[in-house]
């Protein structure tokens, strides 16, 4: 991990928005940042502040001894708990001196009112500065990402023995979370989606107590957790055989999978990568059946930036991790969505999600 190259990143974004301090609040931002592992949750309660000359840490009690023992031998000096993190923060500021304050644009309106309030200078809400920075992975990010792949390939194989008639949407979900946590995963990235027969066409199912039935498309989405980093993939199988219309369906959705997974490379933009697949659905008849984006950054979050979708600007840069998701609902009948986690490369992509993509009937 380069704490030092992600402080200059963050640094140049500063001087180049003329913010002499800025304040972090998301949770995956200052686990970035500072690099520590093991030492922050979800709550987003710590506050991490970068200046041209410091990095500080606030913390409360709940997170001093861990982030204490994490920050010696580098450049971050933490804080304790005296006081409430967001005061502490705001007045260590002005004491070093920053005229322009900084604070992420995602922090409550309630924080955010308090701060500027308090804070003598002008104080900007920044639109993401560290999400940027986050975009290009480091080797060793990459290789949790791809750990976390590998954990969830195995658990698709596990599955596929269990999707039986009678069996629910819940336990095939709560039994690939098991089975991930068995295998090294930290917790899960996200709840599973397990989405069977008619639910197949609601791209973000919930899983229920609706029981498998012959002839039913399943939808399975989920990923693993390493290190803070996750993993996301689908696939879609079918109980029992295949009718022609979900073959067809099928089949197209693969085609989809594969024109865009051709299609990805640094310098293009979300939107040129998501026409490629797109374009398939389209030709196939099916464009009205797609609507979501195309593909997502996947990090220490599952949804990250970049974006690949149909108004998508975002240009692709080597080292970003991407997914690649195209999928076909129809209501009443089903849905098929087949989702692969790739890395960009300056002339293509590297596939991290090794699970079989022909259509599997059980
Ligand atoms: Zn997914
Ligand atoms: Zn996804």
């Amino acid at each position: 991990m380069n704490a030092d190259r992600r402080l200059a990143e963050v640094r140049r974004h500063l001087a180049a928005l003329g913010v002499d301090a800025f304040l972090v609040n998301r949770s995956p931002n200052v686990r970035f940042l500072t690099g520590f592992d093991s030492v922050f949750d979800d709550e987003p309660a710590s506050l991490a502040v970068v200046t041209a000359a410091h990095s500080l840490l606030f913390v409360d009690s709940r997170y001093e001894e861990a982030a204490r023992r994490a920050a010696s031998g580098t450049p971050w000096r933490v804080h304790g708990p005296e006081r409430d993190v967001w005061e502490s923060a705001t007045e260590a500021m002005s004491e070093h001196g920053a005229v322009t304050l900084g604070v992420e644009s995602t922090v409550e309106h309630r924080r955010f009112t308090k701060v500027a309030g308090s804070f003598a200078g002008t104080v900007a809400a920044l639109d993401d500065v560290v999400e940027q920075v986050r975009v290009v992975k480091e080797d060793h990010e990459i290789e949790r990402i791809a750990a976390a792949a590998q954990i969830s390939d195995a658990a698709f194989i596990h599955i596929l023995g269990l999707i039986t008639l009678g069996k629910t949407e819940r336990e095939i979900a709560l039994e690939l979370e098991v089975f991930m946590r068995h295998n090294g995963s930290e917790g899960v990235a996200f709840p599973p989606i397990v989405a069977s027969g008619p639910n197949s066409s609601k791209p973000h199912s919930t899983p229920g107590e609706r029981e498998f039935e012959q002839g039913d498309l399943v939808v399975l989405d989920f990923g693993a957790r390493v290190g803070g980093y996750c993993s996301d993939m689908t696939r879609t199988v079918v109980v029992g055989q295949a009718t022609d219309e979900q073959r067809r369906i099928y089949e197209t959705v693969l085609a989809a999978n594969e024109a865009g997974l051709a299609a990805v490379r640094a310098g293009l933009t979300g939107a040129e990568i998501d026409e490629a697949a797109r374009s398939v659905i389209a030709a196939a008849g099916l464009g009205e059946r797609f609507g979501h984006g195309l593909g997502h950054g996947v990090g220490l979050e599952v949804h990250e930036a970049p974006r690949l979708g149909p108004r998508s600007e975002d240009i692709l840069t080597s080292g970003a991790v991407v997914t690649v998701e195209p999928g076909v609902y129809v209501p009443e009948f089903g849905g098929v969505r087949i989702e692969d986690l790739v890395v960009v490369n300056e002339d293509g992509c590297t596939v991290l999600t090794h699970s079989a993509k022909d259509l599997i009937e059980l």
